[in-house]
């Protein structure tokens, strides 16, 4: 197939070109600079640009939107989430999961983190609707016994890693503060010997105050980590998870709306740690909306200092890090790469001056994008989601929320 006469931006660095693109195999074929007159899909007043990651969410937690705000974190968690979680059935957290894949399809993300239970359902809902994702199945072990979770994250692991190379299964210990130090050392060791990584919540509120170098003996040190949070890391530490394979997601929306602060991304990046966007679930965010939070981390950082967090590090960070952290191949448009992109009209008010399209992608564009490809095909498309049958979706999605909310 080919597509174009729109102008490309064909990763972080560059700037966008007139041209057209060939997809075959869920591969890009080649980039040509120019028009064409006989295009498969003409994208004339168009942008393609490489996608989007989110690298954290709990995606069935879209069912949970709205249910708790206005509160602390704990009151949050314990009062609010945790109660309704324990109503939510299989098939919830599969349409829950086609649900937020709905949403991040429209905002220009093919690929994200999860961390959540009844996660069977969720690769389900992955295969189905066709974004990438690393999934793990959330792991506490509160007064020693896990429950078995472990366990099924392994099932997960067996059944699902590798599938139609859009799914990757790593281990989700869920924080310092749920899971035995003893418990921890096996996720890690677990993580260790399948070579798989490991998502983990980390210093997301000013109460965390545990010893990293204890979690680094422990085994966090040894494998690929993607932490979410954050925002309470010990800044003297940063340069020795700098030396590791160690990604944060960075998450400002939530951690703002949870009054849990600001993560030091200036400092992080000063110091060479890697630094990645999520939006967090969509009970704590609400959106799962990365161009939202590209801007907004961009302004908290720049509060202090207007230099920090310029345009190319936000997209870098969005993109080619992004997809790093997740495990897959992705941050640009170039022969051979996945054919992952998402398609933006450029036809708004804030696009203009077009001369700096790439500066309004993380200043000035909100709001939807028109099409997003993964692997080669339409997950979504100008108000239309090709892989699914949306009005089917929306009636399963009315019939959970009587039973959950009503
Ligand atoms: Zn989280």
């Amino acid at each position: 197939m080919t597509l174009g006469n729109c102008l490309i931006l064909q990763d972080f660095k560059s700037e966008p070109f007139l041209g057209w693109l060939e997809v075959e195999d869920g591969k890009i074929k080649r980039v040509v600079k120019g028009r064409r007159e006989d295009i498969d899909q003409p994208l004339e007043g168009k942008l393609v640009m490489p996608a989007l990651y989110n690298t954290h969410t709990h995606a069935a937690m879209s069912l949970l939107r709205g249910v708790a705000e206005d509160v602390t974190f704990e009151e949050w968690l314990f009062g609010r989430i945790l109660p309704l979680e324990e109503r939510l059935t299989e098939e919830m957290v599969y349409y829950g999961t086609i649900l937020a894949q709905m949403e991040m399809a429209r905002n220009g993300v093919v690929g994200f983190a999860d961390m959540y239970f009844h996660e069977d359902a969720v690769a389900r809902a992955v295969a189905d609707f066709g974004l990438r994702a690393l999934l793990t199945r959330g792991l506490v072990d509160v007064g020693g016994d896990d429950g078995g979770r472990l366990k099924e994250n392994l099932k997960l692991y067996e059944r699902w890693n590798g599938y139609d190379g859009r799914i990757l299964v790593g281990l989700g210990p869920h924080s310092p503060y749920s899971c035995s130090r003893g418990y921890l050392e096996k996720i890690f060791d677990v993580a260790k010997e399948h070579d798989i990584p490991v998502v983990i919540h980390l210093y997301e509120t000013a109460q965390e105050r545990y010893d990293l170098e204890e979690l680094l003996r422990l085994g966090l040190g040894e494998v690929k980590v993607i932490a979410a949070h954050c925002v309470h890391v010990p800044t003297e530490k940063l340069p020795l998870l700098s030396k590791l394979n160690f990604y944060v997601s960075h998450n400002p929306t939530s951690n703002l709306k949870l009054g849990n602060g600001v993560a030091p991304v200036r400092e992080m990046l000063r110091e060479g740690v890697k630094v990645t966007f999520g939006t967090d679930g969509p009970a704590s965010n609400n959106t799962l909306d990365i161009f939202h939070e590209m801007r907004l981390a961009s302004l908290l950082q720049k509060m202090k200092d207007p230099s920090a967090l310029d345009v190319e590090t936000c997209l870098k960070m969005a993109t080619v890090d992004g997809a790093e952290a997740l495990g897959f191949e992705g941050g640009a448009i170039r022969e051979g790469f996945e054919a992952d992109l998402v398609v933006l009209d450029l036809k708004k008010p804030s696009f203009f001056p077009l001369k700096h399209a790439k500066r309004h992608l993380v200043h000035a564009f909100s709001g939807e994008v028109f099409a997003t490809m993964v692997k080669g095909r339409w997950v979504y498309f100008n108000g239309e989601y090709p892989t699914i049958d949306e009005g089917e979706v929306y009636k399963k999605l009315a019939e959970i929320e009587e039973k959950l909310y009503s």
